[in-house]
C-alpha cells in the first residue's frame, strides 16, 4: 500500500506541521477517509436513489429500517458474543413478545422456510442435518402443498432436497399423505385461492401427525398476524424481517414449536456442514430483528393506518380530476394489507401507456418507483418518507397532464 507521505510527495502537496496544503479538496478523502455520515456513498458510486411508492420489494431493497434498529445494529457491531448465545436469548425474547413457544432469526422468510423444512426432516440429529440435500436415507422426503400455492417460493423447500407433492382437494390431500410425508406447507397470502383454508390445513396435519408450516412473509399488518397462526396450530410460521416489520432486509423469523425451531438451527450457522451454512445472520441482524419487533409492536398502528390513508388520498386528489383518469383506492386482503392506489386512464385522452408513465416517474427528478402491470400504475405509501406523497402526486399529475391529447 502506498504510504501517506509517498502519496503526498507524488501529488506535490506539502505537509506543514501535520496539516495539508495545496491538495485539492476532491482528493482529500483518499488520504483521510471521512466518517460514514459525511460521505454521500451512493452519489460517489453513481447509484440511483429514489422515492419508494412501490412497497416492500427485494429488488428495491425492501424497507427503511427504524432508527432504533440501526442503533441496535451499530451497538452490536462493537462487541463480540457467540452466535448461538445471541440466537438463544433473542429467540426466547421474541417467543415471549409473539406469544409462541420458540423463535429464531433467519436470513429472511425464504431462509426460514428452508431451515424450518430442514428441521422438520432431520429432527434434533446433527448427523441427519449433514445428510441434506442429497441423502434421504431414513428421512421423510415429501412436502405437500396446494397447487394454487405454488408461486415460486416453494423453491425454499426444494433447497432441502425434499420433493414437492401438489394437491387440490381435501380428498387429494388425504390420499397424498403417506409414511414419506415430512410436512404440509401453506402459503398464507393464497389462503383464499385453494380449496383448503388454513384452519382445515392445520386440522388435517394434526389428524395425521404431520407438521404444518405457514409462509406469512408479507402478512403484517395487521400486527396480530404475528401470533394468529402459531395460535391457530401451525407448527412453524415464517415472516420476513424486512417488510412490514421494518427490520433488516436480510433477516426473517421462524416461529413455532421449540423442538422444530431448535432442529432448524442445526442446519444454520455456525454449523458448517449443512445446507444453511450460507444463510448467515450475524449478531447485528439478530439484535436488529429483535429491536425491529419491539419497535413495531409498540407503534400506534391506527395512527400509521390513518397516515397511509391520508397519503393515498393526497396522491388520489392530485390526479383524480385529470380528464380520462380513473383511480381506485383499495386494501389487499392478505399480504401488503395497506392502503393502496391504482391509477388507470383512457389512452385515447392521455397518450402514454402505464409502462411509459412508470418509466417517466423512474427517470424524473427525484426518481420515483411504482408498480403495476400493463393496465395501471399502482402505489402504496407505507414505505414513503413523510411528505414524499406530495412529490409523487405532483410528478404523476405532471406526466399525465403532459401527455394529454388536445
Ligand atoms: C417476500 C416473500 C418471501 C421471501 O421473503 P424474504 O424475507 O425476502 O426472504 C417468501 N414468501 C412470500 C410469500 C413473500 O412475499
Amino acid at each position: 500500500m502506498i504510504s501517506r507521505r509517498k502519496l503526498l510527495q507524488h501529488m506535490g502537496a506539502v505537509p506543514v506541521a501535520g496539516s495539508l496544503l495545496v491538495l485539492p479538496k476532491s482528493l482529500q478523502p483518499h488520504l483521510q477517509p471521512e466518517t460514514g455520515t459525511s460521505r454521500d456513498f451512493f452519489k460517489e458510486l453513481g447509484v440511483r436513489t429514489f422515492i419508494n411508492a412501490a412497497g416492500t420489494y427485494t429488488a428495491l431493497t425492501g424497507c427503511m429500517m427504524h432508527p432504533n434498529v440501526v442503533e441496535a445494529i451499530e451497538y452490536a457491531s462493537k462487541q463480540y458474543v457467540t452466535l448461538d448465545e445471541i440466537q438463544d436469548k433473542v429467540g426466547e425474547r421474541i417467543a415471549e413478545l409473539l406469544h409462541c413457544e420458540y423463535a429464531t432469526v433467519t436470513a429472511g422468510c425464504f431462509s426460514a422456510i428452508t431451515l424450518g423444512t430442514a428441521g422438520v426432516i432431520t429432527g434434533l440429529d446433527p448427523k441427519k442435518a449433514d445428510q441434506l440435500p442429497n441423502d434421504f436415507t431414513g428421512l421423510k422426503s415429501e412436502v405437500i402443498l396446494q397447487k394454487s400455492h405454488r408461486v415460486g417460493y416453494d423453491h425454499a423447500i426444494k433447497n432441502t432436497g425434499a420433493k414437492i407433492v401438489e394437491v387440490e382437494t381435501r380428498e387429494d390431500l388425504e390420499k397424498a399423505i403417506n409414511e414419506n410425508t415430512a410436512m404440509m406447507w401453506f402459503l398464507n397470502y393464497h389462503s383464499n385461492d385453494g380449496q383448503i383454508g388454513p384452519e382445515e390445513w392445520v386440522a388435517i396435519g394434526k389428524k395425521h401427525g404431520i407438521p404444518t408450516m405457514n409462509d406469512c412473509a408479507a402478512d403484517v399488518p395487521p400486527v396480530e398476524n404475528l401470533w394468529k397462526y402459531t395460535k391457530m396450530g401451525f407448527d412453524l410460521v415464517c415472516f420476513s424481517g424486512g417488510k412490514g416489520i421494518r427490520g433488516p432486509q436480510s433477516a426473517g423469523l421462524l416461529l413455532g414449536r421449540k423442538d422444530l425451531v431448535k432442529a432448524a438451527r442445526l442446519s444454520a450457522p455456525p454449523r458448517g456442514s449443512t445446507i444453511g451454512r450460507g444463510m448467515k445472520v450475524n449478531k447485528e441482524e439478530v439484535l436488529g430483528m429483535l429491536v425491529a419487533l419491539e419497535t413495531y409492536l409498540s407503534r400506534d398502528h391506527e395512527a400509521d393506518w390513518k397516515l397511509w390513508e391520508g397519503q393515498i388520498k393526497q396522491i388520489n386528489d392530485s390526479v383524480a380530476d385529470i380528464p380520462g383518469v380513473e383511480t381506485e383506492i383499495h386494501v389487499p386482503e392478505i399480504a401488503n394489507h395497506v392502503p393502496s392506489i391504482r391509477v388507470r386512464w383512457d389512452q385515447e385522452k392521455i397518450a402514454m401507456t402505464p409502462n411509459e408513465v412508470r418509466d417517466a416517474l423512474r427517470k424524473g427528478h427525484p426518481s420515483i418507483e411504482t408498480v403495476g402491470g400493463g393496465e395501471s400504475v399502482d402505489m402504496t405509501t407505507w414505505m414513503l418518507q413523510a411528505g414524499e406523497e406530495r412529490i409523487v402526486g405532483k410528478r404523476l399529475a405532471e406526466i399525465l397532464t403532459g401527455a394529454a391529447k388536445t
